[in-house]
């Protein structure tokens, strides 16, 4: 049977590397001799909880890749720490499939002109393809493949669902915008009264709704 929690070591040590995290990879080393030596985690929980706690490292750029790398990262400290936790695999699995309906772009409370980031887009479907994805690869005993995020980004998985909710929001005349910017004013009034603005994307997603929590826009 596979050691999930050696593995998951390893594969955070590998991106802990990569970004240049001396620290911590040295500690996930230090992780993975306790646990073959005398399957003791004590010193892997005790990473966690804490200003400049294993936590508080954030991986990737602000780009699509940095966060799908990001997100991958978090799930793998999820997983370790529930195994050295002691937790049952499939719960912690369960704990990991979540995903959520809500998105976040931009509004004129002027107008009611919205928009988009691509980012946005990005991360919603990085958040609701991923831990499926995540877990898909796992049960597969090809968990070490998460790691390759260029050919996660490049998958028809992917494309796919990034497009679809593009034509969500082409539909609902909702502008994407290709650029990641802070929106200051707003691009169609001028109006300095832009806002943060969330929708859901719901019934299997094909359908777009404004979320309940929004501010008051004044539609024309
Ligand atoms: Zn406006």
């Amino acid at each position: 049977m596979t050691d999930y929690y050696k593995l998951s070591l390893e594969l955070l040590r590998t991106i802990l590397l990569e970004n240049q995290y001396d620290f911590w990879a040295n500690w996930m080393t230090e992780d993975i001799e306790n646990w073959e030596k005398n399957q003791n985690t004590e010193h892997h929980l005790r990473a966690y909880g804490g200003m400049g706690s294993f936590n508080d490292v954030v991986i990737g750029n602000q780009d699509s890749e940095g966060l799908w790398q990001g997100r991958i990262f978090g799930i793998l400290q999820s997983l370790a720490y529930g195994l050295a936790s002691g937790d049952a695999l499939e719960d912690i699995l369960s704990r990991i499939n979540s995903t959520s309906t809500q998105i976040s772009g931009w509004r004129c409370q002027d107008c009611g002109a919205a928009r988009i980031n691509a980012i946005d887009i990005e991360r919603f479907v990085c958040a609701n393809i991923l831990p499926q994805l995540f877990i898909n690869h796992l049960k597969d005993n090809k968990l070490a493949k998460v790691l390759d995020t260029n050919k996660l980004l490049s998958s028809k998985e992917v494309s796919n669902k990034k497009a679809t909710i593009e034509q969500l929001f082409r539909r609902a005349s909702i502008e994407i915008a290709s650029d990641n910017n802070w929106l200051w004013t707003c691009p169609k009034c001028g109006s300095s009264k832009v806002c943060s603005y969330r929708w859901e994307i719901i019934n299997n997603e094909t359908t777009i709704i404004e979320s309940d929590d929004n501010l008051e826009i004044n539609k024309p």
